[in-house]
């Protein structure tokens, strides 16, 4: 099936009573085992509602297993936590998702736990291996410069060291880009973002194929952090829509990137869909869509950035990402406000750059907004 298809159909509980065509919701927290023989639980993470909405989301990464958990941030300290502990050592992409990096610096060292950040090039990730490196953890296109890593080039890197990978895949969507497919043990998402897509559901998810899938599930069990039967029937609604959402996101945020990088107000534009960003060969070949997220500097001669986000009057200044509505942000106010400057400035992150995250609306409603408020 396609992806769009999958989307609507895959993973749907029947409904033999009543033949509604949704899956019902299922809110009891206690089963009864006699005549399954299993233990079905929300915190194991094996309740008709979190399977269901994780066999669909199987089919459109092309894993075999699933957990959902309660946020993304849930999901990634599981899964970090699950790969590395004392003694251990871990390889990431220095340019991943501001909570994760905070994260590693805040608790990696109580928990005797060592780390590396490298640049997002499968040859630096690889120079900073060591013997006890049992993690290679990247994000892209990433947060928020849209730098582009090869997911292929890192996936064949750790297998040669025989260590396990995992990505952040919450910015391409299982829309966009399928890490599994390109040889990536573990896909997570923060499902609050383009999988809920509209701005009223956090979640998170962890996507992987075989053996790796128990150990993750173990200790997500002891950590807890599964999500509710209520949020998994939104977020599978949500999920319904995924397909034409992404879609119209990536050629909303084409448009935009297109118009903006001819304005004589906007310094400069980062969109993996531009033949002048740096990753747009790599984007191209691992891609199917550019995604809906673009970050872009204004000519701080010409326009005062705070003064140029109070005047739009459709695109709010928000937090998070990937919802219907777009949304604008400074990352060095919000995403990657935990970080000092000087870490920023290492990341290339200048005050001043503007994220923007591209909803469904009319693209010209968009343009318009963003004119209006540079002029
Ligand atoms: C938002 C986000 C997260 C964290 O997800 P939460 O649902 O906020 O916990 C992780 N990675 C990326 C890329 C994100 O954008």
């Amino acid at each position: 099936m396609g992806k769009a298809t999958q989307c609507v159909h895959s993973g749907s509980i029947a409904d033999p009573i009543h033949q509604g065509l949704n899956s019902p919701i299922f809110t009891s927290s206690s089963f009864g085992y006699l005549k399954t023989g299993d233990n079905v639980y929300p915190r194991y993470f094996n309740t008709p509602n979190q399977q269901s909405v994780v066999a669909k989301l199987c089919a459109l990464e092309g894993t075999e297993s699933g957990l959902l958990f309660g946020s993304g941030m849930a999901a990634i300290s599981t899964t970090l936590l699950t790969l590395v502990g004392r003694g251990d050592h871990a390889v990431l992409q220095r340019d991943i998702y501001g909570g994760t990096h905070h994260l590693v610096t805040a608790e990696f060292p109580k928990l005797g736990i060592d780390y590396t950040f490298a640049n997002n090039d499968a040859e630096d990730l690889e120079s900073a291996i060591r013997s006890n490196t049992k993690l290679i953890y990247i994000e892209t296109p990433s947060n928020p410069l849209l730098r582009v890593t090869d997911v292929e080039a890192v996936a064949r890197v750790a297998r040669r060291h025989g260590i396990v990978t995992a990505i952040d895949n919450t910015f391409a969507s299982p829309i966009n880009q399928n890490p599994a497919m390109l040889g990536i043990d573990i896909v997570i998402h923060s499902g609050t973002k383009y999988l809920g897509g509209h701005s009223d559901l956090c979640c998170g998810v962890v996507l992987t194929t075989g053996e790796i899938a128990k150990r993750v599930r173990s200790v997500a069990m002891s950590f807890g952090g599964s999500l509710n039967a209520t949020s998994c029937y939104l977020l599978e609604r949500s999920l319904k829509t995924l397909g034409l959402r992404v879609e119209k996101q990536n050629q909303n945020a084409m448009a935009i990137a297109r118009h903006l990088a001819t304005h004589p107000s906007v310094k400069r534009v980062y969109y993996p869909g531009l033949e002048s960003h740096p990753g747009f060969d790599v984007a191209r070949k691992q891609m199917r869509g550019f995604g809906g997220m673009l970050s872009f500097q204004l000519e701080s001669r010409t326009v005062n950035t705070r003064r140029f986000l109070e005047r739009l009057a459709l695109i709010m200044p928000a937090v998070s990402l990937g919802g219907v509505d777009t949304i604008v942000c400074a990352p060095a106010e919000t995403s990657h406000v935990k970080l000092s400057a000087a870490e920023r400035a290492e990341m290339g992150i200048d005050d001043g750059l503007l994220r923007l995250s591209v909803g469904v609306e009319d693209v010209q409603d968009l343009i318009d907004d963003l004119d209006a408020a540079m002029q």
